[in-house]
């Protein structure tokens, strides 16, 4: 019997994992031309940690865990997401001594979530977060960098999303008026919402049961009940994206799956190739979040994007891998004087494998048509007289000889 991998966990086989290395490395261009750096924090932390910052009354705590003993007894959890772990960090090695610190990070995410598309149970996640910057620039220069790299990702066709969801000053009022609100249609919301209305009202806002969307119709809106300074910050981070020439969709029902979100809150969506789970990145301001974790008070910034989502859409527009190319060595000599070509080909950005079968050249050429090439490079002792390999277009089937100092320009030309 074989052995197959664990429901909602993926393999990312190649094609599809160029298309996530090149989203990564456009990742990095960008975000490090902003001045982030990368962390790279454990895949499991202490699940105090997540029970402290994501809420303990939030889908992800209550159901949506991977949370185990170790041998020792300590109880640990896989990360569902990134910014606790980066929070966590940059409090235990006090990286607050720098008035702002700027991190992304890169890698898989877990969560007991029913797989379909777009949603898995591990997920990949590439995130940025901006610790230490209170100003609303902050948020839309942030926001700004992410379209930023979907722009030069080609992702078109999206919708940002925005909020804010106010402070410790204004929230607890607007609490109690939703509250309110929400014990006059507490029949028409579902259980979990029932259950946990009194702990934690916003997540009726965040259900995604039709009954409770329609029975949260017309709850109080957070944005008519914000303090002074958060209406000022929220009318900021929308003048700032205006000067960026980004039109934000105000959405005061967005409250996020997570509770240390304060201020404003966005989502980018990319409606055409994902359905349902259409949500491609989310974050927002978390002013509390270290001092909660026991840190200085330090306002802020961050988002996720979710990467089979992302990959999904770059998909559906046509990605097209580097092509790659064979060589083919007829004979000894041609063997040796391969070793020295490959290199200054390779040196030169190329992409090429090497046949070493000794079948005959009709079979080889069927081989490497086989793995994938898209040009064979034949050298024999004739070519090599000339200075020349005989180069084969394996779709159109031409072939022409090419000198070698010419051979990379060629095949990149054909791309
Ligand atoms: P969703 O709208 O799918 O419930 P979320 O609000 O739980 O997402 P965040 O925790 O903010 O999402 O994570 C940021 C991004 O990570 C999401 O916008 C999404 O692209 C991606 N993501 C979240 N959960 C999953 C999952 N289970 N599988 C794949 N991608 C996910
Ligand atoms: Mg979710």
């Amino acid at each position: 019997m074989t052995i197959t991998a664990i429901r909602g966990f993926n393999d990312i086989l190649p094609g599809e994992s160029a298309l996530w290395r090149h989203i990564e490395d456009e990742a990095v261009k960008v975000f490090s031309a902003c001045g982030f750096s990368e962390i790279r924090v454990p895949v499991a932390d202490r699940t105090e940690l997540f029970l402290r910052s994501i809420g303990e009354t939030t889908d992800i705590v209550e159901k949506e865990m991977y949370t185990f003993t170790d041998r020792h007894g300590d109880s640990l959890t896989l990360r569902p997401e990134g910014t606790a772990p980066v929070v966590r960090a940059y409090v235990e090695h006090k990286l607050y001594t720098s008035p702002v610190t700027k991190l992304f990070y890169a890698g898989p995410m877990f969560r007991y979530e029913r797989p379909q598309k777009g949603r898995y149970r591990q997920f990949y996640q590439i995130g940025a977060e901006v610790l230490g910057d209170e100003s609303p620039r902050a948020d839309a220069e942030t926001i700004g960098m992410l379209v930023e790299l979907f722009r030069r990702l080609d992702v078109s066709g999206i919708t940002l999303h925005i909020n804010s969801l106010g402070c410790a000053e204004c929230r607890p009022g607007y609490k109690s008026r939703l509250k309110i609100f929400l014990q006059g249609v507490k029949e028409r919301l579902c259980e979990n919402c029932q259950r946990r209305m009194d702990a934690n009202p916003l997540r009726a806002l965040d259900c995604k049961s039709p009954k409770c969307i329609e029975a949260t119709e017309n709850a109080p809106r957070i944005t008519e009940h914000l303090c002074q300074p958060c209406n000022v910050h929220f009318e900021r981070v929308k003048h700032g994206l205006a000067g960026l020439n980004i039109a934000p969709n105000i959405n005061p029902r967005m409250v996020r799956g997570l509770d240390y979100y304060s201020k404003t809150t966005f989502e980018i969506t990319a409606e055409e190739s994902l359905g349902s789970q259409n949500a491609i990145a989310a974050g927002g301001r978390y002013d509390g979040l270290v001092s909660d974790l026991g840190g200085p008070a330090t306002p802020c910034f961050g988002f996720a994007i979710g990467m089979e989502r992302l990959a999904i859409v770059i998909k559906d527009k046509g990605f097209q891998e580097r092509p790659l190319a064979a060589f083919i060595a007829l004979g000894a000599a041609a063997e040796k004087k391969g070793i020295e070509l490959l290199k200054l080909w390779r040196g030169a950005g190329l992409r090429i494998t090497e046949d070493f079968s000794e079948a005959p050249l009709k079979k080889r050429m069927k081989r490497v048509d086989q793995i994938g090439a898209s040009f064979a490079v034949i050298l024999g002792e004739d070519e090599i007289k000339e200075g020349v390999v005989s180069l084969k277009d394996l779709k159109t089937a031409e072939q022409e000889k090419v000198k070698w100092e010419n051979v990379v320009q060629r095949v990149f030309k054909v791309k």
